[in-house]
């Protein structure tokens, strides 16, 4: 039985205005979160206050405002530093998204160096947006990507990771979770393993940020990136977190403004890491949310969170494991996250079907299709919590499944 959440987490419901509001008649029950969270007031407060008091350009502190602009962003820096393990802020650095950084990271750090007959090693569950990045970089330069199977349950085949990891690949990428099966990935017995043959680790903490704690020191990784509107916070932001000492085997990939110390007409000198990787005018007022996504976060406390969307995961999987003609991907999910397949009916008319009784879920490959190949199907549906889905709106959601099987049954 899911215990009901606590008071606390019953009231964040109220810091989400956008949740009050009814979709065709019916009050809106938001369950795609792992698309994007909603956003609390203390979110755009905050953008909305930086951007009519203290916004101009940094880079420099040349007059006032721009002074406090940078001071925000600095702030902002430490802020994601700390709440990420980092062990020193310059680890942190800024980009627009998830995506953005996987693809700076596949570029900037290993690009310049991937070599015919090298190899990466990605997992079948990888987002198009870790997955395709190394898949081009390798076919670019006669580099091998190799991909590493799961089993059923959605569990990655270590023993397989093990016979790779052995052969001398440059880099294992990795989602920390899945944006599909929704568990938890052993990213730290995987860094343990890899770092046993040299082999570096990228990890895409896209879904993680905000559903779980996260401390990359103990993980070990390499890199983590993840996207800023995942948790709470506003998109075209996202961070890559880059172990200190990778910095002086990494060029600036993006060249401009901001980035550089002295330029003439032969050459130019960078400035130290990680300005040198934040060229041209930054997404300050994105920090700025950032900033208090995450301290919004850290009110509830991510421990708290983490419980309260495994155990709306946990009870959602059980009842449609035992829905008729209801396919459920993977086992038992670590997160609120969970994807399934209703038999004779496409995703898409699902999620229609529900949008018409005011529930937002996401239908479709879920940009991972490798994954759905894996699974031997073309899409399935998703549904996925956030701190402020109720046991409630489960039910509501549950509910009018049933009444979507009989209606597109009936057919
Ligand atoms: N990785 C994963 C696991 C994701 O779920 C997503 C977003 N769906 C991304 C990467 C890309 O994130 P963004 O769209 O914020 O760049």
């Amino acid at each position: 039985m899911l215990k009901t959440p606590s008071g606390q987490l019953q009231r964040c419901r109220q810091d989400f205005p956008i949740l009050k509001q009814k979709i065709h008649g019916k009050p809106l029950v938001y369950l795609d979160n792992a698309a994007t969270t909603q956003r609390p007031t203390v979110v755009t407060d905050a953008m909305k206050a930086f951007v009519e008091s203290d916004y101009a350009n940094t880079h420099g502190r040349i007059h006032a405002l721009s002074e406090r602009a940078q001071t925000h962003f600095d702030e902002g820096r430490e802020t994601v530093a700390r709440f990420i393990g980092a062990e020193y802020t310059d680890e942190v650095v800024f980009v627009s998204g998830a995506t953005h950084g996987l693809n700076w990271v596949a570029q900037g750090f290993f690009g310049p160096h991937l070599k015919s007959g090298d190899r990466v090693l990605v997992t079948v569950m990888e987002h198009h947006s870790n997955f395709v990045p190394w898949q081009q970089l390798c076919q670019r330069v006669g580099a091998e990507c190799v991909v590493i199977d799961i089993d059923d349950a959605g569990q990655l085949d270590l023993e397989q990771l093990s016979v790779e990891l052995a052969r001398n690949p440059v880099c294992l990428v990795m989602a920390h979770v899945s944006n599909v099966l929704g568990q938890i990935n052993p990213v730290k017995t995987c860094v343990e393993l890899a770092h046993q043959h040299g082999v570096k680790v990228v990890v895409d903490g896209a879904q993680a940020a905000g559903r779980i704690p996260i401390n990359v020191s103990d993980l070990g990784c390499d890199f983590y990136v993840f996207s800023g509107h995942k948790m709470y916070g506003p998109s075209g932001m996202g961070v890559v977190y880059g172990r200190r000492t990778h910095w002086s085997n990494m060029q600036p990939w993006i060249l401009g403004g901001g980035a550089v110390a002295t330029v003439s007409a032969e050459q130019v000198t960078f400035l130290a890491p990680p300005a040198c990787f934040e060229a041209g005018t930054q997404h300050v007022e994105g920090v700025v949310g950032l900033t208090a996504a995450i301290r919004y976060i850290e009110s509830i406390g991510l421990s708290v969170i983490a419980a309260h969307e495994r155990a709306l995961g946990q009870y959602i999987w059980q009842a449609l494991s035992g829905y008729r003609g209801c396919r459920v991907l993977g086992g038992m999910p670590d997160c609120g996250l969970i994807s399934f397949v209703l038999e004779g009916m496409h995703p898409h008319d699902v999620v229609m079907l529900l949008d018409q009784l005011g529930i937002a879920i996401r239908g479709g490959h879920h940009c991972a299709q490798p994954l759905m190949k894996r699974f031997g199907v073309m899409a399935s549906s998703r549904v996925s919590c956030a701190v402020y889905n109720t046991r409630d709106e489960v039910d509501v959601f549950l509910n009018a499944l049933g009444q979507v099987q009989e209606v597109l049954g009936a057919q």
